[in-house]
């Protein structure tokens, strides 16, 4: 089926009427960077509409600026676009290709009289310039005969002249309403080295000379461009039309680009983050580039489809990343295998089971069956995720307690005997029986179990290494670093998969029962140590977390009766008890909704709060621990076995709510209390962890980040309140998060 959308419809029409014989379009990237998310959406619409027309599309590396270019972001454009599944018609090609052709037509242009050298220092040049309600001026060098202006710009050809010191403008009228039009610059002198012409050149054509020309020279048809270059369009057909070129010629169009939520797409910004280390690289699986998604696991149908999906229109929205979430979702789910992989084991061992035996199971027990089936041995040891046991469960929790049995996926239904505890209280090992006449696929038993639980048996289990990755930033419209999300990454080293994930290897990307869809990430695994990286969650938690007090994501068991698609279900409903608590927290703790439901659900940490709270009365900071720190740990280790008592956390609430530390810092000192049970005190005492306050040592820092960030000062100055996030962002990292966020601030905003 021909999709359908205005460029399309375009096309359709050009040809129909027979302007064009063929479709030509042009993906130009400029090689500055590793292409992202936006970028995709431009190839899948430069090459999908040549496609889908029976024409041809190009690869043009858009090499004007030679101070910023490199080689590796070219490779890393060829590779985003094959990866994707395109094929660029002949070589690739790069504007300075035709750096000799774009010189003789300026030559052209001045002949004709429409372009001028101009020698105006930059400042002069922009008061010339005018503004949007006063026509601009044209400078006195405007004049010059033909004869000298051929004769300067042959001179800036040939590096006679210092950076800066000249530049070629087009003649065109500088009292257009369209300041675009205000005699445009065509070249400048640079004297840099360029990847490709070495040397040779020391003037560099402008993005509007050289680009018009480009899609000339190469036969373009149809060039299309994000909106922002609307206004460029006429000097796109003036350059085209004043050097009365042959036709057919090729015209501009232009599109939305892309703008996603919880995402930063300028290459400016993603190169900052790989700069500053807060990345691996561009391809770490937490990137929007090509090359992160990638490595995350995602498939390129899952991106073109995606793409596709958002289609293509004349107005800038922003797109919600959950649609891009759900592209790979969709594609996985019915694509890959389902195993079993435990990622916080805990020991189980069947008392009445002897010797050992394999079980046969579906790789694709989806909606629709596919063949193949693995071996799944099972014997009297076995791991179960430890959260799949729970000695007082609340209501409603359906797997193993010690009066409520639970299935063993593709095998035997077991029950609870005893509970194995080190002298912590901590279990260690769980005691249980099977019934042997349970067996899955082969059941006699009539009995009835709420759910059923992942497992692997431990002798053949192999322990792997996984990678949980979430989005980047945890606010919609990130400014920058300080909008990290500290979560985003989480790395588990014991979890243990089933054996023939690795030894038959049957496929790159699981399902992992429960748990959400895994990659074998081949760059960072050897043959001792596989790692995995999560390309997504079964579901989307992100907007059930933004939005509805019901919000912890939480997994549903395999055989609840409500969806057979979705092994991750949606929470109950809270309880009397539990909703009076959360009105409590809301209205009287004025506790976010999140963290108030959080807390009302789980009696555990409810109940280390209530502990913490008869210590030190602050509700909110603790709560913020507690669920943040307290509650992420405990995800993956007891409570009981923590180093970190009530009365701890009680203290560390006091230095934050006193201002002796930042919540940074106790983000620190709460890891270094898991390690060493140290009261935070002595941690921050022995560590000099301690909140910077004092303005006279804040200053300096100040100073240094405006004096280095002059662009940004003046675009702050000039009305970009935007920035101000910026300056913070940098000054509380050049001191690691040390510095007073309040007094940074102040001083941040005084100071600018
Ligand atoms: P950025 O502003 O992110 O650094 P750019 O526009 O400078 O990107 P180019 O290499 O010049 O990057 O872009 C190559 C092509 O990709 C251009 O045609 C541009 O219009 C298109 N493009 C860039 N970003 C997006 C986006 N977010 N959505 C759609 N198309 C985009
Ligand atoms: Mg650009």
């Amino acid at each position: 089926m021909r999709k359908s959308d205005f460029l399309r419809s375009i096309v359709e029409k050009d040809l129909s009427d027979g302007r064009y014989k063929e479709v030509v379009t042009r993906f130009p990237p400029e090689p500055n960077g590793y292409p992202h998310i936006g970028h995709a959406k431009a190839i899948t619409l430069n090459f999908g509409i040549a496609k889908d027309f029976g024409g041809k599309c190009h690869l043009r590396m858009d090499d004007t600026n030679p101070t910023t270019e490199d080689e590796e972001y070219a490779k890393a454009i060829e590779d985003a676009v094959r990866w994707l599944g395109f094929e660029w018609n002949g070589e690739v090609r790069h504007t300075s290709d035709y750096f000799e052709k774009l010189y003789n037509y300026a030559v052209v242009l001045i002949k004709k009289g429409k372009a001028y050298v101009d020698s105006l220092d930059e400042e002069t040049m922009r008061l010339y310039r005018g503004t949007v309600t006063e026509a601009g001026k044209r400078s006195k060098y405007a004049n010059r005969s033909i004869d000298e202006n051929l004769e300067l710009f042959e001179r800036m050809k040939n590096g006679e002249f210092r950076d800066g010191e000249h530049v070629l403008r087009a003649k065109i009228d500088m009292s257009s309403p369209n300041m675009q039009l205000r005699d445009p610059l065509l070249y400048r002198i640079r004297h840099a080295h360029h990847i490709r012409t070495d040397n040779k050149w020391s003037i560099y054509p402008m993005y509007d000379f050289a680009h018009c020309l480009s899609d000339y020279i190469e036969g373009i048809t149809h060039s299309f461009c994000t909106l922002e270059f609307e206004n460029n369009r006429a000097i796109y057909d003036w350059v085209l039309d004043t050097l009365e070129l042959e036709p057919p010629r090729p015209y501009q169009y232009e599109f939305a680009r892309l703008n996603m939520n919880y995402t930063v797409m300028s290459k400016r910004k993603l190169k900052a983050l790989v700069d500053d280390g807060f990345v691996s690289g561009w391809d770490d699986p937490r990137m929007p580039t090509i090359a992160g998604y990638r490595r995350r696991g995602y498939t390129s149908e899952s991106i073109v489809n995606f793409c596709n999906s958002i289609g293509v229109s004349k107005a800038n929205s922003i797109v919600d990343v959950a649609q891009l979430e759900y592209a790979i979702r969709d594609d996985l789910n019915m694509k890959v295998p389902r195993v079993m992989c435990v990622l916080d084991p805990i020991k189980v061992v069947i008392e009445n089971y002897e010797g050992s035996e394999e079980l046969e199971a579906s790789y694709y027990p989806h909606d629709v069956p596919k063949d193949g089936t693995r071996k799944l041995p099972f014997s009297k040891e076995i791991y179960i995720e430890r959260e799949d046991f729970e000695e007082n469960p609340p209501k409603g929790y359906y797997r193993l307690t010690p009066t409520q049995p639970v299935r063993l996926r593709h095998a035997y239904i077991i029950r609870f005997k005893e509970a194995i505890k080190d002298e912590n209280g901590k279990i260690v090992e769980l005691r249980v029986e099977y019934y042997p006449d349970s067996k899955s696929g082969n059941d006699t038993s009539g009995l009835k179990v709420k759910s059923a639980i992942h497992w692997v048996d431990v002798a053949t289990a192999k322990r792997v290494e996984l990678r949980l990755y979430d989005r980047l930033f945890s606010v919609e419209t990130p400014q920058g670093v300080e909008d990290i999300n500290p979560n985003s990454l989480e790395i588990i080293k014991g979890a243990f998969v089933e054996e023939a994930v690795i030894k038959d290897r049957v496929d790159e990307r699981f399902q992992f029962e429960r748990q959400g869809y895994f990659y074998f990430d081949s760059i960072d695994s050897s043959d001792e140590d596989i790692v995995f990286n999560k390309i997504v969650s079964l579901k989307d938690s992100w907007s059930k977390k933004q939005k509805s007090p019901k919000a912890t994501p939480k997994r549903r068991d395999i055989n609840s009766t409500k969806s057979r698609n979705s092994k991750d279900g949606e929470l109950a409903p809270l309880n009397d008890k539990e909703q009076l608590l959360f009105d409590r927290y809301t209205t009287e703790f004025k506790l976010s909704k999140a963290v108030a439901n959080n807390l009302a659900r789980d009696y555990k940490l409810r109940s280390f709060y209530d502990e913490a709270l008869k210590e030190f009365n602050s509700p909110t900071t603790l709560a913020n621990l507690v669920i943040n720190e307290l509650g992420r740990v405990v995800k993956n280790q007891s409570l009981d076995t923590l180093k970190i008592s009530p009365k701890t956390m009680a203290e560390l609430a006091k230095m934050v709510d006193d201002e002796t530390i930042s919540n940074k810092i106790a983000k620190d000192i709460f890891e270094l209390m898991l390690k060493s049970g140290e009261s935070p005190n002595k941690i921050a005492k022995e560590r000099g962890l301690k909140q910077i306050s004092n303005p006279q040592e804040i200053i300096p820092i100040v100073k240094d980040i405006i004096d280095k960030n002059p662009e940004n000062v003046a675009k702050y100055r000039a009305g970009n309140q935007k920035l101000f996030g910026f300056f913070v962002g940098q000054v509380l990292k050049a001191t690691n998060g040390k510095a007073n966020p309040k007094i940074v601030n102040s001083l941040v905003k005084e100071m600018l």
